[in-house]
This record gives C-alpha cells, structure tokens and sequence, in this order.
C-alpha cells in the first residue's frame, strides 16, 4: 500500500446500500472492494473449515468473531498490496475490528482516508431486504426476524463506532435515501471535498 491510496470505508446498517454503491466506486475509482459478508459466504460455499464455523452465526444474524474477520481483511491487504485503494464494506463492525483496521492500514503506511455512513431509517431497511432476499434467495434476508436482529446487532456493536471515525475526523453522514444515482452524487462530492482538504 502506498500513501496515496484511496481507502473508504462504507458504513451504515443492513439494507443502507453499501453493496450497491460500492460497485458503484469501484467503477469510478478502481478500488478493490472487500466485503467480509460476501467473503464469508464464499467460504461457505466452499466448504471451508471457517465457512463451517461462521454459518450458524449468520444464519442467527449475529455478528462473527473478530478474530475470523479481521484475519479475512489481513490476507485480503496483503493479496492487493498494490491497489489504487480499498473500500471496506460491512467492515469494520465492532470497536475491536477498527482498530486491527487502524493498525493494519497505518503499518503499511495507507491509513483510512475517510467512512461513508449511508443514513437509513428502519422500516425502509426492512423493506429493501425482504425485497432482497426475494430476488437473490440469500437466507438472512427472508426472515423479519433475522432481519431485526442484525440491525439490533448494528445498533448495539457497530453504530458506536460513529464515535470513533468522528474522532479522527473521518466521519461523513450521507442520506441513503433517494435514487441510486442521486446517492452516488452525495458519495463522490463527500470524496472529492475530502480529498482537497
Ligand atoms: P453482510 O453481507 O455485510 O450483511 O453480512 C452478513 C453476515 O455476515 C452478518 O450478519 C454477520 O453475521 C457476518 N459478517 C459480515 N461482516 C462481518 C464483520 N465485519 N464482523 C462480524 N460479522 C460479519
């Protein structure tokens, strides 16, 4: 990693749009998208030993052990080592997970340029992803239940980390409703303005 990359990290509960935008960035930018959730999966698709340990845990709509993630994204910076940047999506989603990203990002010398908080308000994100796990069959989206869950788990574990980015001065509040276009304006303008500062 060099000290000019582009590392954004996509913040916001389930549902928000991260997924979406970040191909969206990943277009634009050339950015190496790191979605744990969609890592996960793939470890259980392939029947990996830490695909077998993480799927009753999604499947209850808990969050994973920090350790499992955490090493998931360690390979993942050290496989890309020299992309333009990175967007983080789903990651990090615990104080503990922050700070390994911290850590990891400051000691190749690439730190976290800025986090993208998409601002979305419950009922609309139970919507989208009951709409969502009807098009792709993904099982966390078909239950209201699991559903509420994670975004419980959102509030209880990741939302505090608000504090943390705005801490460092990192924090971008974007609205996350609207279309996808209008959304992806708000992003790029939020990146840009972080850029000349
Ligand atoms: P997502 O695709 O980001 O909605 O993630 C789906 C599920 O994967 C979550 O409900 C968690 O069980 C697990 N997961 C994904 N990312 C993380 C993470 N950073 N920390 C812990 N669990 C995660």
């Amino acid at each position: 990693m060099t000290s000019e990359q582009l590392n954004i990290i996509l913040f916001g509960p389930p549902g928000a749009g991260k997924g979406t935008q970040a191909k969206k960035l990943i277009d634009q930018y050339g950015l190496v998208h790191l979605a744990t959730g969609d890592l996960l999966r793939n470890e259980i698709a392939n029947e990996t030993e830490l695909g077998s340990k993480a799927k009753a845990i999604m499947d209850e709509g808990k969050l994973v052990p920090d350790e499992l993630v955490i090493g998931i994204i360690r390979k993942k910076l050290e496989e890309n080592a020299d992309a333009p940047g990175f967007i983080f999506d789903g990651f990090p989603r615990t104080k503990e997970q922050a700070e390994a990203l911290d850590e990891l990002t400051k000691e190749k010398g690439s730190p976290i340029s800025m986090l993208i908080a998409l601002e979305v308000h419950e009922e609309e994100l139970i919507r989208r992803l009951l709409q969502r796990g009807q098009d792709s069959g993904r099982s966390d989206d078909q239950d209201e239940e699991t559903i509420r869950k994670r975004i419980q788990e959102y509030e209880e574990k990741t939302a505090p980390l608000k504090e943390y980015y705005q801490n460092q001065d990192k924090y971008r509040s974007i609205d996350g409703i609207g279309t996808i276009e209008n959304i992806f304006d708000r992003i790029t303008k939020a990146i840009e303005a972080g850029r000349t500062v």
